[in-house]
């Protein structure tokens, strides 16, 4: 039996579609483009013709109306395969602001040409230099003007921004001092962010460890039509939250999808690779890493499946999404560890993509939430104990 094939799941025929896809863009693909800091442009519109990323998209706007679990097995696959859905696995988690808390006349707007892939809803702005994950402290002001709201502040690390024709922006647009709840007084808005650069609006990319098109972004005076604010002015912060559960699980999921690469790769490579006149996955020093990578991701996979079954049911699985975005990105790490060590000096060769997709794994005990910042979630809301932060 192949360890790293997928369980029965009921989006197996999915699964082998998006693998099929997945093999037109080989290791030289995403190497070249990992040297130049580039956008997988080709492999994303593959993605969008086929109809993946438009996956949750009712189908009354043109998508394929599919649950969460469905979205999770694309990126699964994705990063199985050894390609890297970071440049737009966004889509599926920023349109469920829109989905839930968009207008008609948003949802009309905006969803059928992202369905059909003539704009791209990639750019997420929430994450500030000062802020940090103290997200209730961000700076940047939305102030209403007739109209408009004029826009002023600084994001960072706001992923595919040079990429995306759409970005959801969280602002503040009561001051902190004035409402009762720091959580109250946050707004989300739809910039369009082609009409808006150059007119209050600067993106400066940053150069990071791994290809993730991640940038600084600025915004001086931007006018946003009114038209343009998310459900109810204040409320942002709350709509932003309702989607971190499909955020995790659908970041688990690729956590697991890496996690499945490395111990596939690793696998093969001790079965062939003869030192001392036998394979060295023979040697248990270095099949113990890799049986126990492996159990790590099975034990994730688990969580995560129980927490998209809930999600997919509308009961609440933050406990499932959390644990789940912690011990899959933990098990992907093991896995890529485990990799390396089973190639030797190989697993820093550019040319195994070893250590490309080791680099690219390593993001998510960080992002889009800290492991510690999951253990808090853990620690407070379902064990009881007191808010440390
Ligand atoms: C490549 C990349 C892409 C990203 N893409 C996006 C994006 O598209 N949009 C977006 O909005 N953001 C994005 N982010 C931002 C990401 O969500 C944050 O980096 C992450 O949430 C951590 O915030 P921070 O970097 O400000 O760290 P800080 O908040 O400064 O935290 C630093 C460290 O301190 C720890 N820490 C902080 N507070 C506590 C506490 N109370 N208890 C224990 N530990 C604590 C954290 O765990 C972390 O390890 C991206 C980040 C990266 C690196």
């Amino acid at each position: 039996m192949d360890p790293v094939a997928p369980a029965t799941d009921p989006h197996g025929e999915i699964r082998d579609a998006v693998r099929q896809l997945c093999a037109n863009f080989p290791g030289e693909y995403w190497r070249l483009l990992d040297a130049q800091r580039g956008y997988p442009t080709e492999f994303v519109a593959a993605l969008t013709e086929a109809g993946y990323l438009a996956a949750l998209i009712p189908e009354e706007y043109g998508g394929s109306g599919l649950p969460l679990s469905a979205a999770a097995a694309i990126l699964e696959e994705v990063q199985a395969s050894g390609c890297n859905g970071g440049a737009c696995h966004a889509q599926m988690y920023i349109m469920g602001t829109i989905l839930r808390h968009g207008s008609k006349a948003q949802k009309q707007k905006y969803l059928p040409p992202i369905a059909a892939g003539k704009l791209r809803l990639q750019a997420f702005g929430v994450t500030e230099p000062t802020s940090g994950t103290d997200t209730t402290s961000l700076r940047t002001r939305a102030e209403r003007q007739g109209e408009h709201y004029v826009v002023n502040g600084q994001k960072i690390w706001t992923s595919r921004a040079e990429h995306s024709d759409l970005m959801l922006l969280l602002a503040r647009t009561t001051p902190r001092e004035a409402v009762r709840k720091k959580t109250d007084g946050l707004s989300t808005f739809i910039v369009e962010m082609g009409e808006a650069l150059g007119k209050g609006l600067t993106i400066r990319p940053i150069r990071t460890m791994m290809n993730h098109n991640s940038c600084e972004v600025f915004f001086d005076n931007l006018r946003v039509p009114a038209a343009n604010l998310v459900g109810e002015e204040g409320r942002g912060f709350r709509y932003i939250l309702d989607g971190m559960n499909a955020e995790r699980l659908l970041i688990a999921a690729e956590c697991i999808g890496d996690a499945k690469w490395f111990i596939g790769k690793a696998c093969a490579y001790a079965r062939e690779r003869v030192v001392f006149g036998h394979p060295i996955g023979r040697n248990q020093g270095v099949q113990f890493p890799i049986a126990r990578a492996y159990a790590e991701m099975r034990a994730a996979e688990a969580v995560v499946r129980q927490g998209l079954a809930k999600f997919d049911a509308g009961l609440p699985c933050g406990e499932e999404a959390n644990m789940g975005k912690l011990l899959a990105a933990a098990a992907s790490w093991a896995a890529g560890e485990a990799c390396v060590n089973t190639h030797g000096g190989f697993g820093f060769a550019e040319e195994y993509d070893i250590e490309r997709k080791f680099r690219e794994t390593r993001l998510y005990q960080v992002a889009p939430i800290s492991t510690n910042l999951i253990l808090s979630y853990i620690g407070e809301h379902v064990l009881g104990m007191p808010r440390s932060y």
